[in-house]
């Protein structure tokens, strides 16, 4: 199972800026205003930062899909 997409889901929340995400998985994720998934980042190798990423953003917005079936939203 590898992670395919990963993506800002302000449904219901707003990212907060607080950098969490980027503190956790850097290879992946930036924070210079709202967070921004990096362009050509190799999001296999970073599955379990990604993952880390997503349980630890405080209002739940990153949300990545597992072999393109799946989505979710932390
Ligand atoms: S952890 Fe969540 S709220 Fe914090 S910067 Fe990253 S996406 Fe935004």
């Amino acid at each position: 199972m590898a992670i395919t997409k990963v993506w800002l889901d302000e449904s219901q929340n707003e990212c907060s800026m607080c950098g969490a995400c980027e503190a956790a998985c850097d290879a992946v994720f930036e924070v210079p205003e709202k967070v921004k998934i990096k362009a050509g980042a190799d999001l296999a190798a970073n599955e379990a930062g990604i993952k880390d990423a997503a349980d630890g953003c405080p209002v739940g917005v990153i949300a990545y899909a597992v072999d393109g079936g799946s989505a979710r939203a932390n």
